[in-house]
């Protein structure tokens, strides 16, 4: 029983039996026998929803109850809220949560108060880089979804954090949850951990394929759906998981297809098998869970995702803004949505389960390798593991689709019989390593070249590998990288070559920037300082980055599929206006800018779709003038192409600081509403990293500066320069401060002195805004009481 478990804090075993965890799941026995009440490190590879967040709170309240501070490391940002919700629960026991979100170049201080700290694996890295001082009062981490080192990309940030946390704090508990990998073992290993490893679900799980008539089960059993020919095979499937009553209750399916096009057109088709069955409370509801959704943006996927929800069915993918997916996946567990058609972003992590998983694409698009491949073992099994909702459903069913016997027979053993694949580590890899070698040193983690390999020896690749040279290579090719770039100093005098970061060494790693990203951006800031001439321009020693990470990123977000169509010109009118600098600098412009920015590795460029080539070559040559830095030659196509691929990225980020519609971009660039926050953001957090480092470096003009903020704050409010003050008044915005401006009230002074009526015209007479933004603005009587509104109607008129 719960109640019986020492080492907690008082009332907590009780709280739990409260809860429902009547008993500790087999797994969670394991882990308490395994001493993680204890402060024992601890590898759970389990499946999901067998009750890993339990083992990993029993972890953290024993360990602050003994005096300790907990850091749970999630790998989404949208996890990190849902988490620290489920662990405020405790604060009723004197524990306190926080959650670290938002920039990465601060050291979060506030933080040091609380117990227990959310954040993910790229935040946690940060606050190590900016000293954050509370790092060393850890004792206890939880790693979730500790499989995902495997990932290229966020793998090694993971790996090397984990590896940092470790040395900082020699007697670290560390508990990694994991989905069941093949060798788990070796994680175990790596963390000097013990392992529980189980098959055990707290509901039984069956997993089978659809062909013709019936599913087949991996039981052993048969369950009859007949589809006859011209039907749809996935609307039959959702149509008889609802029909199918369970305690008085149909069952809802989580249906996962390969794009985000095709999540939406799913979402609508499975809209005409959940409209029927809805009854007419549900559908009042859901008529106002729609509006809720057309409320929170103004664009195209909003007023598709409300169409569907108001049938009961609805679409889930990353493009997606993030109230929306809280909504959708809200509506979903309180089973009032009846089906979600998703893109495999959902399997990872949120928790969202589902009677029936109905997987309709085992294969994907991959820019990298070209063509349909099948994706993992892993993912696969990730995705059928949401289905069965412990407590509401008395078993769960994840379905495969297959057309033909052979496909099924395939199916079977490439997914339903197989083992997930091993993990393995991604960290000698030259982009990982240039950002954790130059980090590690920074902080102070190595000072000599051997003390750098081995505080690497301490990482899983190490661990895995049996090509003892091979780390060692790569990391002396990425000291020389940063060496060159003046990020570190080396010193090859006495026995072991002592290594140094640079002053600027030590900026670009507290931004969080990658190093060749730091790199390109003070290259191309320079061509600007009329340099070249200038006897005080060190420019020799920067090196451009080669591109090397050239060509789209397959890791990034799923390709868009809407393909680019030409249009009016909106946008290409802000051209570049009169180079006023004199000498032969560029103009700066914000275009130039944002290409910079957007050609670095930190940012994913948008994908080049067929057509874009002539599209965006042309553009190259019309607004040659602007771009910061020697536009490659043609002929070196791939960089041609990532140079291309940038400025598409670039001019959606123009078009958003030209007040363009939301709309227009998403259709315009084949992009969803939360792509364009996503491009938006990374571009801020980069420019906001390019001042910096223009105030840090001698040889940069101080006019460059201020062009780089501006180009900034336009990003930030979506707003033309004469809109900058007016959008950064609270609850104004792109389109009201357009508005206003129009209706002649042109800045935050204007606000306070503006004839009421007129402001209440141009807010669309809503009087509780137009009250807002006039106090916001600081206006000393901001109340409407008397103004008369069709007044204001005709005032604003005029
Ligand atoms: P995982 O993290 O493994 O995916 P969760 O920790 O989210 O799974 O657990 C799934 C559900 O099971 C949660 O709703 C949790 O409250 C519940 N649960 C966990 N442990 C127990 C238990 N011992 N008894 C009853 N319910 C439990």
């Amino acid at each position: 029983e719960p109640s019986s478990l020492s080492g907690l804090p008082a009332g907590v075993g009780e709280a739990l039996e409260a809860e429902g965890v009547a008993e500790l799941y087999p797994p969670q026995q394991a882990a308490v026998e395994a001493g993680v009440v204890d402060g024992e490190s601890l590898v759970a590879a389990v499946p999901t929803a067998s009750g890993k967040t339990l083992i990993a709170e029993l972890a953290m309240l024993s360990s602050i109850e003994r005096g300790g501070k907990a850091l749970y490391i999630v790998p989404l940002r949208a996890l990190a809220s849902e988490k620290k919700a489920e662990f405020e629960r405790w604060e009723e026991f004197g524990v306190t949560v926080g959650v670290s979100t938002g920039n990465y170049d601060s050291d979060g201080e506030w933080l040091a108060s609380r117990d227990i700290i959310v954040a993910t694996s790229e935040k946690v890295d940060s606050l190590i880089r900016n000293g954050a001082p509370w790092i060393d009062d850890l004792t206890c981490v939880v790693s979730d979804e500790v499989h995902l080192v495997d990932d290229s990309h966020r793998g090694p940030t993971l790996e090397v954090t984990l590896a940092k946390l470790r040395k900082v704090n020699p007697g670290l508990q560390t508990v990694a949850l994991s989905a069941t990998v093949g060798n788990a073992d070796v994680i175990a290993d790596w963390l000097d951990a013990e392992l529980v490893e189980s098959d055990w679900r707290p509901i039984e799980l069956r997993t089978g394929v659809h062909f013709g008539n019936a599913i087949n089960f991996d039981d052993g059993s048969q369950r009859e759906v007949p589809v006859e020919r011209g039907e749809d095979q996935t609307a039959k499937l959702v149509a008889d998981a609802l029909d199918t009553e369970e305690d008085g209750q149909g069952g809802s399916s989580l249906v996962f297809v390969n794009s985000r096009r095709n999540a939406e057109s799913s979402a609508r088709k499975l809209g005409e098998v959940t409209a029927p069955r809805l009854t007419g409370d549900e559908r009042d509801r859901l008529r106002e869970l729609a509006e809720e959704i057309r409320g929170v943006s103004d664009t195209d996927t909003s007023e598709d995702l409300a169409d569907a929800v108001e049938q009961g069915s609805a679409f889930h993918h990353a493009g997606l803004a993030s109230e929306h997916r809280s909504l959708i996946e809200d509506a979903f567990r309180d089973r009032l949505i009846k089906c979600v058609s998703a893109t495999p972003t959902l399997a990872a992590g949120v928790n969202t389960p589902a009677r029936r998983v109905i997987v309709r694409d085992w294969r994907r698009y991959d820019g990298e390798f070209g063509g349909m491949q099948p994706l993992d073992v892993l993912e696969i099994h990730q995705m059928c593991g949401r289905a069965g909702r412990p407590g509401l459903d008395p078993y769960g069913e994840a379905v495969l689709l297959a057309n033909s016997a052979d496909t099924r027979e395939e199916l079977f053993d490439r997914y339903v019989w197989a083992e997930a694949e091993p993990v393995r580590s991604k960290l000698a890899a030259e982009p990982a390593l240039r950002t954790h070698v130059l980090a590690t040193v920074a902080s102070g983690f190595a000072a000599t070249r051997d003390g750098l390999l081995s505080f690497l020896d301490n990482t899983l690749y190490a661990t895995q590998t049996d090509d003892e040279g091979r780390l060692a290579a790569v990391t002396d090719t990425v000291l020389d990288y940063l060496e060159v770039n003046g990020f570190v100093d080396r010193d090859r005098d006495g026995g072991s070559e002592g290594l140094a970061a640079t002053g600027i060494g030590h900026t670009v790693s507290r931004l969080y920037l990658d190093p060749m990203s730091a790199a390109e951006i003070l290259d191309g800031l320079r061509t600007v300082a009329g340099g070249a001439d200038d006897e005080g321009a060190e420019s020799g020693e920067f090196v451009p980055a080669d591109g090397a990470d050239a060509g789209a990123d397959p890791d990034a977000d799923e390709p868009g599929f809407t393909t680019y169509t030409r249009e009016g010109d909106e946008g290409s009118d802000s051209g570049v206006e009169a180079a006023e600098s004199e000498g032969d600098s560029p103009a700066v412009t914000p275009l130039g800018l944002y290409h910079l920015v957007s050609r670095t590795p930190d940012t994913y460029e948008l994908y080049l779709k067929s057509g874009d080539r002539e599209e965006y070559t042309e553009v190259c040559y019309e607004r040659e003038a602007e771009f910061l830095g020697d536009v490659p030659s043609e002929y070196e196509d791939v960089r041609f192409e990532d140079w291309l691929a940038a400025l598409k990225t670039a001019r959606l980020l123009e078009d958003w600081a030209n007040e363009v519609d939301e709309d227009r971009i998403a259709e315009r660039y084949g992009v969803g509403p939360g792509d364009i926050r996503g491009k938006v953001d990374t571009a801020e957090w980069l420019l906001r990293a390019a001042e910096t480092l223009a105030r840090d470096v001698e040889g940069i003009d101080g006019d460059v500066v201020v062009q780089v903020r501006e180009a900034r704050k336009r990003l930030e409010y979506g707003v033309r320069e004469e809109l900058l003050d007016l959008a950064g008044v609270r609850n104004v915005g792109r389109k009201r401060a357009r508005r206003l401006y129009e209706a002649g009230i042109e800045s935050r002074a204007d606000l306070r002195e503006a004839d009421k009526a007129v402001v209440l015209g141009a807010l669309r007479g809503r009087e509780r805004t137009a009250e807002r933004v006039l106090e916001n603005a600081g206006r000393e009587d901001p109340s409407l009481d008397g103004v008369d509104p069709d007044r204001s109607a005709s005032a604003a008129a005029t």
